[in-house]
């Protein structure tokens, strides 16, 4: 099997289990489905967590010893609700380009936004009610702190992606899957499942830092799901990764996923003239 150490992303390893035939009209075929409106909301969500992200450290700081819960709560969403409104109107091309109304995208994001910034706060404050610290102490000794969008890589697992949201406590890394659809009754989706073990795998083998779990927010029910590091997983992933590498060897486009809410199946033959094709992978 020649790949030349080309390695393929986290995303494709969903997208397979999803619809063989949408990922490989877009691996092999580069062609891919325009920008869709759930597409640009899951775009300036990722991005709000993200500045959010940066503006902690000033965020964490002001909270002193005199200033209470409801302050503090207020100051997250207010910070939080200034971060979203700025990635709205970041995204104007794409938003106009699908004539959507940026007040009603802001509108749609701030709940969820709002339950980000709560859940965060309320972390910063229980760590700091534990250890009495505030203010510029609190943020040195906070835990865990956060990192954004870390890109990780590996030429072993021939795997590479994004890590939405990384805790770290101590010499602990728990990556962190924050999902809008609905939860199931108890564990985390399949496919959630998968992109965790590959991230846990990615984070030990590119990072080489203590990983025992990662953990799915689904955060419409507002639950926290664990997924438990295990010595199959890299087994199970491996095995994804290979089924990816013999579709992308594929000489003929696979048959029809059969899913009714698929919509590249949807396009039927007609895939061609429906689907943008991609400038060249490097
Ligand atoms: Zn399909």
């Amino acid at each position: 099997m020649e790949n030349n150490g080309k390695l393929i992303s986290v995303t494709d390893l969903s997208s397979y289990s999803f619809c063989r035939r949408g990922l490989y009209l877009r691996l092999v075929l580069g062609l891919k489905e325009p920008v869709k409106p759930v597409m640009v909301l899951g775009g300036i969500r990722h991005r709000v967590y993200d500045e959010a992200n940066k503006k902690e450290e000033f965020l964490v700081s002001q909270i002193g010893s005199d200033v209470k819960r409801e302050e503090v709560l207020q100051m997250f969403a207010n910070a939080y609700n200034a971060v979203l409104n700025k990635s709205v109107y970041s995204y104007s091309p794409q938003i106009e380009a699908l004539k959507m109304d940026k007040n009603e995208v802001a509108e749609q994001l701030k709940q969820i936004v709002l339950v980000q910034s709560r859940s965060r706060a309320d972390e910063v404050l229980s760590f700091s009610s534990k250890t009495g610290l505030f203010g510029k102490e609190l943020w040195s000794k906070l835990t865990p702190k956060v990192i954004t969008e870390l890109g990780v890589r590996s030429q072993k697992l021939r795997l590479k992606g994004v890590v939405d949201r990384v805790e770290v406590y101590g010499d602990e890394y728990v990556p962190v899957e924050i999902k809008t659809g609905r939860a199931p009754h108890e564990g985390v989706w399949p496919d959630h499942r998968m992109q965790l073990a590959a991230y846990m795998l990615l984070l030990n083998d590119s990072l080489n830092v203590n990983i025992k779990e990662g953990v799915v927010k689904y955060v419409a029910a507002n639950q926290t799901r664990q997924v438990v590091m295990n010595p199959f997983m890299e087994y199970e992933v491996t095995s994804a990764v290979d089924n990816v590498f013999s579709l992308m060897e594929q000489r003929q486009v696979p048959g029809f996923c059969g899913k009714g809410y698929c919509s590249i199946c949807a396009l039927g033959e007609d895939y061609g003239k429906r689907l943008i094709k991609l400038p060249a992978r490097s």
